[in-house]
């Protein structure tokens, strides 16, 4: 069976040398020594300042709008995962959707402009699929009507934009290590803040806002990263060459085998790809559906990314109708990639990708 994505698992005896070294020292979370060393490695690797590592992606985002203290209304995108909308929800604000671009699949600034509510405190947008938002563009509007810039950079492990770690744009990035995504920990995921005085403050945020033996200072919650969830970042920090180069090399393959066939996402001209997810495009939600199911035949199952689109979600209130997102979702679809995918598995996917397009044109 090959899914959309497959984990990676680094070398086991370095994770066990690890682990041993976490039993000897019985310090297990709690900003531990291995926390403290891939906070300094990801910092050097990605060139970014002010990395705090968190429990996963979505304790990120809720970090975040914390941190900047989001009130009211927040605009964003609805083309993302849920967790995007999910987690303004939970914490009380509420989404305001303006519709994406039918070629990034980004989040649109033009739109952006349109949304006032009067209520709006932040933009929260998601560089989808690791493709970069037009970021000059999000923070002109940002700096024009005083809001604040959150980026959901779960995608985006080593995409530069200008030369400059996607991660260091707006006022915070977050980004997601969950085991599915490009780089992972397991579960985990972090926060890159734009300002340093906010550094402290968030430090305290992720353990409950206490900030000392007998002190709270805020109001937090728990996102603290554990120490064998940092040792298998450590681990695979050491091949992430071998994992972007392999992935670069499917992303080839099914690029030119497929160019004929379907749609690919428009790639920003400033930023270079990660290839964390290959997307493609189908006219029609008929033919993306007949595609599925011949590759599920084969027991090839990649993943409807993503739908639904988010303004259909049924704790969000009538009215928001993003026609653009909707008809992206209706017939998009994640082709597997990940390290490891046999190439002869690769020819399989194009080749009955292509049979189902073919057969359809008889139909
Ligand atoms: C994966 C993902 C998240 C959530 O991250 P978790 O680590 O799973 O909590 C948020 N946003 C996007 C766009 C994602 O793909």
């Amino acid at each position: 069976m090959i899914n959309v994505t497959k984990t990676y698992l680094p070398n086991k005896k370095k994770y066990k040398s690890y682990v041993d070294k976490i039993y000897e020292s019985g310090w297990v979370t709690n900003d531990g020594f291995l926390v403290r060393e891939l906070t300094e490695r990801l910092e050097d690797y990605l060139n970014v300042r002010n990395l705090v590592l968190v429990s996963n992606g979505t304790s990120a985002l809720e970090v975040a709008y914390r941190v900047l203290e989001l009130e009211g209304d927040v605009i964003t995108t609805p083309f993302s995962f849920v967790a995007t909308t999910s987690s303004l929800v939970s914490n009380g604000l509420n989404p305001i959707f303006a519709d994406i671009d039918i070629s990034s699949f980004n989040l649109c600034p033009e739109n952006v402009s349109r949304t006032n509510t009067g209520k709006e405190s932040a933009i929260l947008a998601t560089h989808v699929f690791g493709v970069a938002c037009d970021i000059d563009a999000l923070q002109r509007q940002a700096s024009k009507r005083r809001l604040k810039v959150i980026y959901d950079a779960a995608h985006c492990f080593g995409v530069k934009y200008r030369g400059k770690s996607i991660l260091s744009y707006g006022d915070v990035s977050v980004i997601s290590f969950h085991a599915t995504k490009l780089f992972h920990t397991i579960e985990g995921g972090a926060i890159i803040l734009n300002h340093d005085n906010l550094v402290e403050e968030t430090k305290f945020k992720i353990n409950f806002g206490i900030d000392g033996v007998d002190s709270v200072k805020s109001l937090g919650i728990n996102a603290k990263m554990n120490e064998f969830e940092a040792a298998m970042g450590l681990c695979v920090l050491d091949d992430i060459e071998l994992i972007l180069e392999e992935r670069q090399e499917i992303a080839d393959f099914y690029f030119t085998e497929l160019n004929d066939y379907v749609s690919f996402q428009g790639k920003s001209p400033l930023s270079n790809s990660n290839n964390s997810y290959f997307p493609v495009l189908f006219e029609n939600k008929k033919i993306c559906e007949t595609v599925l199911c011949g590759l599920n035949r084969e027991d090839i199952f990649p993943r409807r990314y993503f739908a639904p689109s988010l303004d259909t979600l049924p704790y969000i209130s009538g009215g928001q109708f993003m026609s653009v997102s909707r008809d992206i979702s209706s017939r998009v679809m994640a082709l597997p990639i990940y390290p490891g995918l046999a190439k002869e598995d690769q020819i399989r996917i194009v080749n009955q990708v292509k049979k189902c397009l073919v057969k359809n044109e008889k139909n």
